[in-house]
């Protein structure tokens, strides 16, 4: 049998798993013939199987580095669960935890072990596993080993010891981050002998994108999960912890499990609702983008963006942690004109480096095209990272709802004016009282209400003016001066469209759930179409009790994909049971009796 044909028998027998998922199988080929292999792929789309099925496959240990402890605990309990021998040592540990698992190690009974990045280099350890068999040694996150990430750990940098302490083993490196220069960090860094190297696309086609604008958040919010949500996971992203606090009482008040995270929570509180997180069903978590590393859990249904991320980078990586298990999920974000005026001004008031300006800009600007474009989001999203997509996806919000244009010039000529007529010395909010005839005392103190532009624009209503400057100022059209005062001016391309001599289209307003929408938006819960809620939610439930009592989080028990494949296959014995994904013998013995009672029969 060639080897990666043994390889793909254990995946179906142990993991319960039918096919290889993008290039796993070249990856997996290339680490069973002895190649260095830098294999990157987004997130969810299953790097950890690349080591996991080689290290069970080859004799000898396969040594694990990963960064978080937290994680490496869940991975190795849900190793046990699949009936795979792992163990791991980290500086969480008690000495006795420690011994006992480098006592399992000298046995030979430990097919993977999981280290932390500081604690395989201490001299102790390096000792300790000198004379063990080593054949794979697969590197997690490896751009971490890039000064150049956020994500840096100077651990990284030494890894490359453990290559030459065991020269015979095949060294694996994974990480989802795909840009060159990590890429060549990654292989300089850690000592890749010549290796192959396999780049998945980033295209996570089970995340439908949706942009929306803001009216009143909280209500939308609500009704977005409402309407596609009721009873899922999700997380809320927000810009302040100000701001995270109030949407997290709010979302309680509705009756939502909530929870509020962010960097100015205590750890402990923090380390709650990462538990909570990772242990319960059904909970919203809201939070700054504090809350990231460390999410492993593969059946979030829905990312939601209450303010507008600084960068497409940001925004493909917070959306990116819907839907990991491949099913359904929404990546819903809401933006106004006020993000835009934030967010610059955030920048513009930094005591940063021009050339760091710059290129903040430029990010925000490339975001906000996303934000305003009436092309395919997914085609934009791809392009921005180097790929391309021929046709659009049909699983975002444009592609199901075309946007339709709307000729705004005169609007924008009344702006243009007003904000010209003003002396180009005011914000948005005062232009448009003056185009709305407002009687404020600034406008009489100004003696606004006696220029040409006063009241030129009253059947237009405030937040209709509010999407008019937005587009203008995303365009090009108008600029912010001074940055304490917000003042707007016009910029040269405002010319030739004050005179008349061009046009100004703005994309028509798209609400959420206009009827429309609803018709065309297939709700994630009816995904696998077998009607059979009330059994989903008996199976979900009984996942729930067996995952405490083993103490795992419950998505590592079964996936979502699992109960949904019972629901429609209704085993009733185990050799049906065995043909659901994500059942193999281990499964079958653990809980298959427990979940066959459950199942009616056909
Ligand atoms: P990531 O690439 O983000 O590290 P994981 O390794 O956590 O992704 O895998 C994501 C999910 O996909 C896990 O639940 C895993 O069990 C599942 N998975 C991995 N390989 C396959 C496969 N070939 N078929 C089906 N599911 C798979
Ligand atoms: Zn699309």
């Amino acid at each position: 049998m060639f080897p990666i044909d043994r390889a793909k028998k254990i995946l179906k027998e142990k993991f319960g798993y039918s096919d290889f998922r993008l290039k796993q199988k070249e990856i997996i080929e290339s680490v069973l013939s002895g190649n260095d292999t830098l294999a990157i792929m987004p997130t969810g789309g299953g790097k950890s199987m690349c080591y996991q099925l080689p290290a069970l496959c080859l004799d000898g240990v396969t040594l694990v580095v990963s960064p978080l402890i937290s994680l490496m605990q869940d991975q190795v309990l849900g190793l046990k669960d699949y009936g795979v021998s792992a163990g791991y040592l980290n500086s969480a540990q008690t000495s006795d935890e420690r011994d006992e698992v480098l006592n399992r190690i000298q046995a030979g009974t430990i097919k993977l072990l999981y280290v932390a990045p500081e604690r395989i280099l201490s001299e102790s350890l390096l000792q300790s596993i000198e004379g063990l068999k080593v054949s794979l040694i697969a590197i997690d996150e490896a751009h971490c080993v890039s000064q150049w990430r956020h994500e840096f750990r100077s651990d990284y940098r030494r890894l490359h010891i453990l290559k030459d302490k065991f020269p015979q083993a095949t060294t694996v490196a994974l990480t989802a981050t795909a840009d060159e220069k990590t890429r060549q960090d990654i292989v300089e860094q850690l000592h890749l002998n010549h290796p192959k190297e396999f780049l998945s696309s980033f295209d996570r086609p089970n995340i439908r994108y949706s942009i929306l604008e803001r009216e009143n958040e909280i209500k939308q919010l609500h009704k977005f999960i409402q309407e596609f949500h009721a009873g899922d996971t999700g997380i809320v992203y927000c810009l302040s912890r100000k701001k995270v606090e109030r949407v997290t009482e709010s979302l309680c008040d509705l009756g939502y499990k909530a929870f509020a995270y962010h960097a100015g929570l205590s750890g402990r509180e923090r380390q709650n609702t990462q538990i909570l997180f990772d242990r319960e069903d059904q909970v919203i978590i809201v939070a700054t983008i504090a809350f990231g590393m460390g999410i492993d859990r593969p059946d979030v249904r829905f990312v939601a963006h209450l303010d507008l991320p600084k960068s497409i980078e940001g925004y493909y990586q917070e959306t990116g942690r819907a839907g990991r298990d491949g099913l359904p999920a929404n990546a819903w974000m809401i933006y106004g004109l006020a993000d835009v005026v934030k967010l610059s001004s955030m920048i513009e008031m930094t005591e940063a480096q021009e050339a760091y300006k710059r290129i903040s800009r430029q990010k925000l600007n490339s975001m906000l095209a996303l934000c305003e474009a009436t092309e395919c989001r997914r085609q934009i999203l791809l392009k921005y990272f180097g790929e391309v997509a021929t046709k659009p996806c049909g699983n975002c919000d444009v592609c199901l709802e075309p946007a339709e244009l709307k000729d705004a010039s005169v609007e924008a000529q009344k702006l243009l004016s007003a904000i010209y007529r003003t002396g180009q010395f005011f914000g948005s909010a005062h232009v448009i009282d003056v185009l709305r005839g407002s009687q404020s005392e600034k406008i009489i103190d100004k003696n606004h209400h006696n220029l040409s532009v006063y009241g030129i624009g009253k059947e237009t209503s405030k937040s209709e003016w509010n999407r008019i400057v937005r587009q203008l100022l995303n365009q090009g059209y108008i600029k912010i001066k001074n940055w304490e005062y917000r003042n707007l001016v016009l910029t040269e391309k405002a010319r030739p469209l004050l005179r008349g001599e061009e046009s100004f289209f703005i994309r028509k307003r798209a609400l959420v759930s206009s009827a429309k929408s609803k018709r065309k938006t297939i709700p994630t819960k009816d995904f696998a179409a077998h009607g059979r809620e009330d059994l989903f939610e008996d199976l979900r439930l009984l996942r729930l009790e067996l995952a405490k009592e083993s103490g795992l989080p419950p998505y590592m028990v079964f996936s979502d994909k699992t109960l949904h494949d019972m629901c429609s296959l209704l085993p009733e014995n185990k050799d049906q049971m065995m043909m659901v994904h994500g059942v193999g013998e281990s499964k079958w013995q653990k809980y298959g009796h427990e979940f066959l009672a459950k199942i009616p029969k056909r």
